[in-house]
């Protein structure tokens, strides 16, 4: 969570710069056509317009212009913060298994991200305080997740504005690496089983065959004889399939396409441990092999 983006203040600085240009322009041409131009000579104009336009709009255009380099500093720090608190995040959920005690684990983190700034080289000299201006103390450790809260301020370079700062909070959460725990899940009395978002079936036993991929590899040209084990041909595979005209291709005894790739994301099984209810709702039915 960002509360000031930088994409949207730089973009803002440009709008301005842009505005900025042609009001001045437009005020200077106004003053131009103001002289009048038989009476002055032409070099006497030319030369006053610039000396208006060094004095004013230069100075003007070399503040904006730090304005929005000032924006890609925002833009550092804060992808920086950013990847440090990812890192962070997951190297304290590691470290979940071990350190029991919330508040250790939630300093652990804290030094873990101080580390990972500190290394990425961020120009903290923009940060009110400095690195020490960056403080996680909103972060969370309880439950399963572990979140680091990065909550810093960063400072305007500019003459008036020196008081001024802009409050950034950042977080990354993170699942503990503690497993899941069967008692938990049991604890509600109601009874889990297995489901896959393709299958249609809920299944009581993981080791059923239905939710095991028996990937097995055949020849294109013994496609058109090959059968499923439910009796169906092998389709090509949207993803990886098309176009196969020689050579192995990848099928599975269930499946309804053949593959070419072995890491096509046809060939994954993803299976979700849910209470019967829940796959009941999303209408599933019960498994004729192991239920
Ligand atoms: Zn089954
Ligand atoms: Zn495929």
């Amino acid at each position: 969570m960002v509360s000031l983006n930088p994409k949207i203040f730089i973009k803002k600085g440009f709008r301005f710069i842009f505005l900025l240009y042609t009001k001045v322009n437009v005020t200077l041409s106004l003053f131009k056509s103001h002289i009048p131009k038989e009476e002055t000579p032409y070099y006497a104009h030319l030369k006053a317009s610039y000396t208006l336009e060094a004095a004013v709009v230069l100075p003007i255009m070399a503040m904006i212009l730090v304005m929005v380099l000032y924006g890609f500093r925002i833009l550092q720090v804060q992808t920086c913060v950013e990847s440090a608190l990812d890192h962070a995040a997951r190297q304290t959920a590691v470290y979940a298994k071990a350190i029991e005690n919330d508040e250790t684990l939630l300093l652990c983190g804290s030094v873990i991200a101080k580390k990972s700034i500190k290394k990425a080289k961020a120009p903290t000299e923009y940060v009110s305080g400095g690195l020490a201006g960056i403080t996680l103390i909103n972060s969370k450790a309880s439950g399963d997740y572990v979140e680091l809260v990065a909550t810093y301020r960063m400072k305007f370079p500019f003459p008036f504005f020196y008081k001024k700062t802009a409050t950034i909070i950042q977080s990354s959460k993170s699942r503990k690496w503690t497993g899941y725990n069967k008692e938990n899940i049991g604890e509600d009395d109601e009874t889990y089983v297995y489901i896959t978002p393709s299958g249609k079936a809920y299944h009581a036993n993981i080791e059923c065959t239905y939710l095991k991929l028996s990937i097995r590899t055949v020849s294109v040209l013994e496609l058109d004889r090959v059968r499923s084990k439910n009796g169906n041909i092998y389709y090509a595979c949207p993803l990886c399939g098309r176009g196969v005209k020689t050579g192995m291709v990848y099928i599975t005894d269930y499946g309804e396409n053949y593959h070419k790739s072995l890491s096509c994301s046809g060939l994954k099984r993803t299976i979700y441990h849910v209470p019967i209810s829940e796959a009941v709702e999303r209408g599933y039915h019960s498994c004729g092999k192991c239920y």
